[in-house]
């Protein structure tokens, strides 16, 4: 299978291309997480990973977005982004997640590209603006690759996505890369909907047989003015995708990011271990996309952006949630969120204003913190990648499972639909706060 792998690679994506992904990302990237080790150690925070929102417009209105999508249209600019990215290199940085709305609709996104070639971008896209005269041009900048979501068969895809022929025209988008021998990924929100047709072998055989090099299987967070609750998945769902990933790794000749277990299975939260943070289009610092409250932003010349990332907000939500659980704390205890967020006057970060009573709306879930059914990786090669360089770097160590949310089972027993309801809400926060 790794041989297979190996093969698809050299034979099915432009050398250069995988040659410039070596080395700015295996090479430098693998350096950045070093630094990141080593800061850690002196007690500073300086995330290797950022994942910058570049513009909040989209094209499509896809169900639980949490992004003001039909607000006036923000970017972050050419200029602010290559300030920003000068700063994070000095850092030892290469790596930026590029995120929207939809960044192919910001204006300068190509000569961001340009500007830094030094940098590896992924940039998180419906495809449907990745035309084949853009995929010739992201193939001779070399340092980008496209992952593009996919979130369900035809029917489902429009249903989720809010518009028509939404599939068909991302799959163009897909091909387009692909005829260009871009290193190209497909990522899913799974959600209800989409966890049959696409959560199964022969998706991912479809994918691979399509040339995609990696795939990304999201879970569905219910966040925004309209989450959709409803499409949340189970407990016993959540699990059966990590099963099927951790399966697939060991199986099947294309790569699968996770961004929530280390190798042995054991959960872990990103933004809490300080490996990645979020920066919104209008500038805020946001631990992570889905929790959009702000004290700083990037335009602010007077402090540093290390200064910024270890703000007291910064600090003090990375410690909370380590000592809160191992999973996801805005699922789990929305309200110690909420509490933090007042404690440390952090501004709203949306334009529609309602981030607040959002968080104060949201029910109790479960969340990739799954106590007892740690499913360690099959596949010998992501263990080996993932001690090294993908765990959670000691944060954990202070954490005490019996102050934790919910313990799992118990949840699992109360939550068989994914939710707890408002009144099991409410009998569940005392237990848990003790
Ligand atoms: S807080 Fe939740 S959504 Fe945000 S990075 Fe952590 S686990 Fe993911």
């Amino acid at each position: 299978m790794y041989l297979k792998m190996a093969k698809r690679v050299l034979l099915e994506t432009d050398k250069r291309l995988v040659w410039k992904f070596m080395r700015l990302m295996g090479w430098k990237g693998m350096r950045s997480v070093q630094k990141h080790k080593r800061r850690l150690k002196k007690g500073e925070y300086f995330p290797p990973f950022l994942y910058v929102s570049v513009i909040n417009s989209c094209n499509l209105r896809c169900q639980g977005c949490w992004v003001d999508v039909a607000a006036k249209q923000q970017t972050i600019d050419l200029e602010a982004m290559n300030r920003l990215i000068s700063e994070a290199k000095e850092m030892g940085n290469v790596f930026f997640g590029i995120v929207g709305g939809e960044p192919f609709m910001h204006p300068e996104l190509l000569e961001i590209f340009e500007a830094n070639p030094d940098c590896y971008f992924q940039v998180f896209t419906n495809g449907q603006f990745i035309t084949d005269e853009k995929a010739k041009r992201l193939r001779q900048l070399g340092n980008v690759t496209p992952l593009i979501s996919v979130e369900g068969n035809e029917i489902v895809s429009n249903e989720r996505r809010g518009r028509e022929d939404v599939f068909n025209k991302t799959m163009e988008g897909i091909q387009n890369c692909l005829n260009n021998r871009l290193l190209t990924g497909v990522c899913t929100s799974v959600c209800r909907t989409n966890i049959d047709d696409l959560v199964n072998e022969e998706w991912v055989d479809r994918l691979i047989e399509m040339g995609v090099m990696y795939t990304w299987f999201h879970i569905f967070r219910p966040m925004g003015p309209d989450s959709n609750p409803d499409l949340c998945l189970t407990p016993e769902q959540q699990l059966h995708v990590r099963k099927f990933v951790s399966e697939m790794r060991a199986k099947k000749p294309i790569a699968i990011v996770d961004a929530y277990f280390d190798g042995e299975g054991k959960a872990l939260c990103p933004a809490a271990t300080g490996l990645s943070h979020h920066i919104n289009p209008w500038g805020g610092i946001e631990p992570c996309p889905i929790i959009q409250f702000v004290t700083d932003d990037i335009h602010d010349r007077e402090k540093t952006l290390t200064e910024k990332f270890n703000s007291p907000f910064m600090r003090d939500f990375r410690q909370l949630s380590q000592e809160t659980t191992r999973g996801c704390i805005v699922l789990e205890r929305p309200d110690l969120l909420r509490k933090l967020v007042d404690d440390h006057g952090a501004k709203d970060g949306t334009v529609r204003g309602t981030a607040a009573a959002e968080l104060d709306a949201m029910q109790v879930r479960t969340s990739q913190y799954n106590p007892g059914n740690e499913i360690r990786e099959a596949s010998w090669v992501y263990r080996l990648v993932k001690r090294f360089l993908f765990y959670d770097f000691g944060v954990y160590d202070g954490h005490d499972e019996s102050h934790s949310q919910l313990s799992a089972p118990a949840l699992v027993e109360l939550q068989t639909d994914g939710n707890a309801s408002a009144d099991q809400n409410d009998e569940l926060l005392p237990v848990i706060s003790q």
